[in-house]
């Protein structure tokens, strides 16, 4: 038995939850108020014989002990392991494997640190960089704020970088590693940034764990950022968090800017509770993250970027805050570089009157809408309520639809009906779900499924499929081994760098898979692939089926019943592949 297999042996899942939360007894399982969300009526389910946990309301997510106490604690795999398996008194064998990998982690923020002092100094001293150095200038960036963001300029050439930490004593393997270096083809290396204006990306501790970079002509894309590293995932990085964390705690709210670019004039100029998302949208990762310091977030947002789609997930950000997040939208074609730089009372005033984003999503939609005509009454309603619905808070709800109610001047009676009838094809998904579930009575599974584990070693005994797997999500896998495995496998080109990304503790587990003997089906891994995903894909749905109707209390909560529908017709499309494949194979 491996440690990982020890630790959930002698870890009782109940009993680690209800640490938690308070849990009473429903049928088999258990139920208590979700942990990870606020809400009035408990969705969040613990079932002992497996040894899982799910809530059905704003998470929709579930899982085993050690992705519960990394959902819980923020922890990555390897911390919640080693967490539980002090608890359970298992020591795991390579238990100063964490250290190892701290140091690692040490060794990548130094070669970044290093990388950053580099291209700071040819910015300010190389002949090279006199094009960036016009562009900073012309930005209206002064010599404090270049030095306080350590700006840097990357020269045009392919191996000045590589050279320059190479004779610091750093490996090529680890420069590479580190992002910094772009390998070809042919396994070559040559410096990743070339000629472009480097923005260091800084963790809240302040280590660098990558870079952005601009180029300093027309040429697109406008940024590029480091890959994903060993210290680097860009929808887990909130840039300028070092130097914005303590004002945001000070003013109770942070201010989210798209660019780099805004944050920095807006430091400059003595806004200093501003970071940028490193894109378009914010993720739900970095909203965790600033939920640390406040939950007071205001969205600095172009006009266009806010569409119905992405109010949708603002208001599952707004679930996970349990607060309203507001929004100050930009005039347009302008940034809020423009703004703070032409007119910071303006800029002030702004934020003053930022939004709640229901609201501006509310004028948003009805300002290309005719609310005299009926037929634009309707659109209204269709496009709103969906968002309303979405609301978990039931008193910020019940104000929506009395806005929506007077908007479209209809009796308020009305639009609850429409919520009602939001509802119902889903209170049909509920009885039809119950008649065909197959009751959950696996036992308690100490290794994980079989289905799980032959598809793991197809998957990692052929990478040459790794495209074939978009079907393929990581909330398939009930153990968190494998999901840690699977999750890290889509980012890595060999095993070495899986290792390498893994905690330690995985190692046996990678060894175990890749030893598997997989019966002689030279000719037909690709089908098998999809087979295995598919088989995965249903046990998944079909669980969640099962236990929805189990639980036997979706009513009243339109997020749920939105899921309802959509495994409902994931699996009526799965059973309409399955059947094709059938007359494809008698064929
Ligand atoms: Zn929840």
């Amino acid at each position: 038995m491996s440690a990982i297999d020890e630790v959930k042996q002698k870890t009782d899942i109940v009993e680690v939850i209800s640490q938690y939360a308070t849990l009473k007894k429903s049928g088999r399982n258990l139920t208590a108020l979700c942990p990870f969300h606020s809400e009035k009526n408990p969705s969040f389910y613990v079932y002992p014989e497996q040894q899982s946990w799910h809530c059905f309301g704003a998470c929709n997510t579930g899982g085993d002990v050690i992705s519960f106490i990394m959902k819980k604690e923020g922890m990555d795999f390897g911390e919640a392991l080693r967490l539980l398996a002090d608890r359970a008194g298992v020591t795991l064998p390579s238990y100063t494997a964490a250290d190892t990998r701290k140091e690692e982690k040490e060794e990548y923020y130094q070669i970044n640190e290093a990388a950053a002092v580099y291209y700071h100094n040819l910015l300010l001293n190389s002949p090279g960089a006199e094009k960036a150095r016009q562009y900073v200038e012309k930005r209206g960036f002064t010599q404090k704020t270049i030095a306080d963001f350590q700006l840097g300029f990357s020269l045009d050439s392919w191996e000045e970088l590589k050279k320059y930490l190479q004779e610091k004593g750093y490996s090529e393997e680890l420069i590479l590693t580190a992002g910094l270096l772009y390998q070809q083809e042919d396994g070559k290396t040559h410096d990743r940034f070339r000629g472009k204006l480097m923005f260091p990306i800084r963790d809240i501790r302040g280590h660098v764990t990558g870079f952005g970079a601009r180029v300093l002509d027309d040429s697109l894309p406008k940024y590029v950022n480091s890959p994903q590293t060993p210290t680097f995932d860009k929808s887990g990085t909130v840039y300028a968090i070092d130097r914005a964390s303590s004002e945001i705690r000070k003013q109770d709210t942070a201010i989210v800017m798209e660019g780099y670019m805004d944050v920095i004039t807006a430091h400059q100029n003595g806004i200093t509770n501003v970071v940028a998302s490193m894109g378009t949208a914010i993720t739900d990762t970095q909203v965790n993250i600033l939920k640390k310091l406040s939950k007071n977030l205001v969205l600095a947002m172009d006009a266009d970027a806010a569409g119905e789609e992405a109010m949708l997930r603002t208001v599952g950000y707004e679930n996970i805050l349990n607060a309203e997040m507001r929004v100050i939208v930009m005039p347009a074609g302008k940034d809020p570089d423009d703004v703070i730089k032409e007119d910071i009372k303006a800029w002030q005033d702004m934020v003053s009157k930022a939004v709640p984003i229901v609201d501006f999503t509310f004028e948003k939609t009805i300002s290309s809408l005719d609310l005299t005509t009926a037929r634009d009454k309707s659109l209204a309603v269709d496009r709103l309520l969906p968002i309303v619905a979405a609301i978990n808070d039931p008193i910020r709800q019940s104000h929506y639809l009395q806005k929506l109610a007077g908007l479209v001047n209809v009796d308020i009676n009305t639009i609850k009906a429409s919520l009602s009838q939001l509802k119902k094809p889903a209170a049909r998904q509920r009885t039809s779900a119950a008649k065909p579930a197959t009751p959950v009575r696996t036992a308690r599974s100490l290794v994980s499924s079989s289905v799980e584990e032959y598809l793991m070693a197809l998957l990692l005994q052929h990478p040459e499929f790794k495209n074939e797997i978009a079907d393929l999500s990581p909330e398939y896998f009930e153990s968190s081994e494998n999901r840690e495995i699977f999750t890290a496998w889509r980012e890595v080109a060999d095993m070495d760098s899986l290792k390498e990304k893994l905690d330690p503790a995985l190692h046996e587990r990678i060894d175990v898979i890749m030893n598997r003997k997989l019966p002689d089906i030279r000719n037909n891994v690709e089908r098998r692939l999809s087979d295995g995903i598919m088989r995965l894909k249903e046990r998944h749905l079909k669980n969640m089926a099962a236990r929805k109707a189990e639980s036997g209390n979706t009513d009243g909560d339109p997020a749920r019943l939105e899921e309802d529908l959509k495994i409902s017709e994931q699996l009526k499309e799965l059973d309409a592949r399955k059947g094709k494949k059938r007359t494809g194979a008698r064929r």
